[in-house]
Parts: structure tokens; sequence; C-alpha cells
């Protein structure tokens, strides 16, 4: 465990206390709460521009947060660094060329290396023929423009992928230890029935914001019958529920949102009004799909983090008439056995 000398850390971690800034990066790797918490500081619209090797969900499993000092970029709670992040290439590598020029600059003057800004890859040793650039490998990226988005994707990645880590202080420990993936995964009480029908109560108010089924694309249609618990209520409203999403009113408007990706969905945007006359507009609205609108690493949707099954296939699994599900179940033992591998792999493929 490292001492930090700036960050206070209680000495009984997390659960019970009140989110502080410190405590949301407090070296707890295998805390979902917390993981949970880093990632929903990530609100700007930059992180869904970055390839998925730089979304948020990386970062935050490496104890970063969003910064809130207006730049774009993360700061670390535990070690103090922080790093801007320029997702356009060309910016970026004129931002690294300045920053070699300045270092060639002061380069006799001192030698002291970590500053907060976006070091990390000094790797130590100053070797007198190549003073501490970035990458300074033979091929360097950073004297190249990318030709097109796809150049550009690899070069950012080339980047800050390596960053992730080494961004943080010598003496972090998120610097050589990130939070599982499966660390995301939904506790059971989130996939009972219970949960779906207090995310259900959470739905009800914006019943009237949905669009029609036609317009709503759903993981698998409802079973024929389903708990009476669940009757009374509209089925669109169960399909939404189902796939992990609670309601929330914004002023007159409804959304949807996920407490897990922190995923939230204007209705507005797939409901043509009726009182509009615009017909041309309808053609163009999308319907709103239930499960892409997740991110793509939530759990609800992604049975990897997940372990096993998505989510919502679990809560499926929930609502579905036992007679059903027997008889699914002693019907289709393949099924089951590849289910258990698919686990394997999985399990083998993460904890490498
Ligand atoms: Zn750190
Ligand atoms: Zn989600």
């Amino acid at each position: 465990m490292p001492s930090t000398p700036s960050t206070p850390r209680p000495s009984q971690s997390v659960g019970t206390e009140t989110p502080t800034k410190q405590s949301l990066s407090s070296f707890a790797p295998w805390d979902r709460d917390q993981l949970v918490r880093r990632l929903s500081t990530f609100k700007d619209v930059l992180w869904s521009q970055l390839p998925e090797e730089l979304c948020e969900l990386e970062w935050a499993r490496r104890g970063w947060v969003e910064r809130e000092d207006g730049k774009k970029g993360v700061k670390c709670g535990l070690c103090v660094a922080d790093m801007e992040i320029i997702w356009d290439w060309n910016q970026l590598r004129e931002a690294v060329i300045e920053q070699r020029e300045s270092q060639e600059s002061i380069k006799e003057t001192a030698q002291n290396g970590d500053g907060i800004l976006e070091n990390g890859t000094s790797n130590g040793t100053t070797d007198s023929s190549h003073p501490e650039l970035p990458l300074s490998d033979a091929d360097d990226v950073y004297s190249k423009e990318a030709i097109d988005d796809l150049e550009a994707t690899t070069f950012l990645q080339a980047h800050y992928v390596p960053l992730i880590s080494s961004g943080h202080a010598m003496k972090c420990p998120w610097r050589t230890r990130r939070t599982d993936l499966t660390v995301l995964r939904l506790p059971p009480a989130s996939l009972s029935l219970p949960s779906l029908m207090s995310r259900l109560s959470t739905l009800s108010p914006i019943l009237a914001f949905l669009p029609d089924a036609s317009q709503i694309t759903i993981p698998k249609p409802l079973p024929e019958s389903l708990p009476t618990t669940l009757q009374d209520f509209d089925p669109r409203l169960v399909q939404v529920g189902i796939s992990g999403w609670s309601g929330s009113l914004l002023g007159d408007k409804g959304i949807l949102k996920c407490t897990t990706c922190h995923r939230r969905v204007g209705l507005w945007l797939f409901k043509s009004t009726s009182e509009s006359n615009d017909d041309i507009l309808k053609l163009d609205v999308e319907s709103l799909d239930l499960i892409a609108e997740h991110k793509s690493y939530c759990p609800w949707i992604n049975g990897q983090v997940q372990s096993g099954m998505a989510g919502w296939e679990y809560v499926y699994e929930a609502v579905e008439p036992r007679g059903t599900l027997k008889r699914n179940r002693d019907g289709n033992d393949d099924e089951k056995e590849s289910r258990f591998k698919r686990l394997r792999d999985m399990l083998k493929g993460i904890k490498r």
C-alpha cells in the first residue's frame, strides 16, 4: 500500500462513507461501487469519440476520473497525476512536438523528469543521445500526419494506451494494477424480479414518452405469460425494465438511464410529436434500440463482462414462466454445457 502524503486516505475504506473525490480513486481495484462511481464522472462527449481501447472504462479501471478544471482529460485522486486528452491527432502531435522542444531547452538546466504533464513516458534513464522523448523508438509516430481517420486512431492509441498506466506517478499502485473487467458484473439482486419491479416504478411516469412498440427494438419478445405482478404494466415498460433501464423525468421530458454504464437516452429523439406536421421528419425517426443504447461494455448487454449471459438475459429468465424454463433446460443440456464452456474460456481469457 502506498503512502501518498497529499491524499488523506481513510483507513477503513469505502462502503458507508460519503463519496469524496479522494475515495473514488483510493486503491480498491476489487470494489464495484468505486468503479461505477469513477465511470459516472466521465461526462464529456469526448469519451464517445475515442476508440474503444481509450474509452472511459479503460481509464476508470486504472483509477482515473474525469478532470474538472475545464480541460478535457483525466486525473488520479491517489497520485494527483492528471493528463489532458487531445483526440485530434494533428493537434496532439503539435502539442507533443512543442513539449519536446521545451524539454530540449531545459534539458541542460534541470534533469528531474516527473512533471504532472503528459509525461509518464520518461522511462527513467537519460540516454545522452536521446533526451526524454515520448516513444523514443526508431519509428516516431509524431513525425507523421495521419492520412485518414483509421491512421489517426492508430496513432492516438499508440500515444495514449501506454499512458493509461504510465501516466500515474511511479509510486501509484494504479500504475501496475487495474480493476478486473468482471468487477463490473451486476450483482444477483439487480437481476431479480424485485429489482425489475423497482425499475418499473421509475419507468411508469415516463410511459407517455415511450415510442410506439413498432419503434422499439427489443432483444427478444416477451414470454406469452408473465408473472402476475407484471401483467398490469404496459409491455413496452416491461421490455425496457428487463433491458436494465430505469426512467427519469427531465423537466417535461422523459429519459432512460442506466445506473451501470451511465448512459442517458432522451426519449424525444425517438418520438415524432403527433402535433407537429412534419411527415418528412417522421421518416427520420430512428427506432429505440434497448440493447444498442447501452455502452458496449455494460454488463446489461455484455455477456463477457457479466460472466455468462448478458444481464438482460438473466432478468428475462426470471420472468419466464417456470414451465418453459424447465422445458428449455431439460431439453437443452448441450446449450447449458456450451454456456459453461463459454464461461470457462472467458475466465481464461480475462485472467491472463
Ligand atoms: Zn495515480
Ligand atoms: Zn448500461
